[in-house]
């Protein structure tokens, strides 16, 4: 008897690695459309998008920029991002705060993996799922998303193209 249930248990466990591991033509279409919300980004530096996607909707987007209200200018007089730029991420979970949704299992998609700041944002978000793009030179921030169980998985531009 339990043995049967701990077989049970681990075909269970290898078939949600397996459908985790496969991208669904959703996934590719989401990913071409946070890169496309990447080249509205104002941003010089780097241009980042992301949208939050849940039960197959679209509940957020975001770019990285300066706040509402604020001088669309993200870079000082020395081409430096200035400290209060939010990052693509940042301003779709907070889209989302501001709205009647909530991001509770949901999943996003973002051009660049997540930094340090935002993989908090997104754990406590009640994101699942991270798709990202290209890989941020610091791996911390997905390191820590690993670690808090959130799956995290790499589409690269070039995947389903
Ligand atoms: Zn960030």
């Amino acid at each position: 008897m339990s043995g049967k249930s701990r077989n049970f248990v681990r075909i269970k466990d290898l078939e949600e690695k397996m459908s985790d591991e496969k991208l669904t033509k959703h996934d590719i279409a989401y990913m071409k459309m946070a890169h496309e919300w990447a080249k509205l980004s104002y941003c010089k530096r780097k241009k980042v998008g992301a949208l939050i996607v849940k039960d197959r909707r679209i509940i957020s987007d975001g770019y990285n920029g300066t706040p509402s209200g604020f001088e669309n200018v993200c870079e000082d007089e020395h081409g430096l991002t200035k400290w209060h730029v939010l990052h693509a991420e940042a301003n779709a979970i907070s889209k989302v705060a501001a709205s009647t949704q909530n991001s509770e299992g949901a999943s996003l998609y973002v051009t660049l993996s997540p930094c340090k700041e935002c993989s908090k944002l997104i754990y406590q978000a009640g994101i699942k799922k991270v798709f990202y793009a290209e890989a941020y030179n610091d791996m911390t921030g997905l390191e820590f998303l690993k670690k808090a169980g959130v799956k995290v998985i790499q589409i690269k531009n070039d995947d389903g193209q």
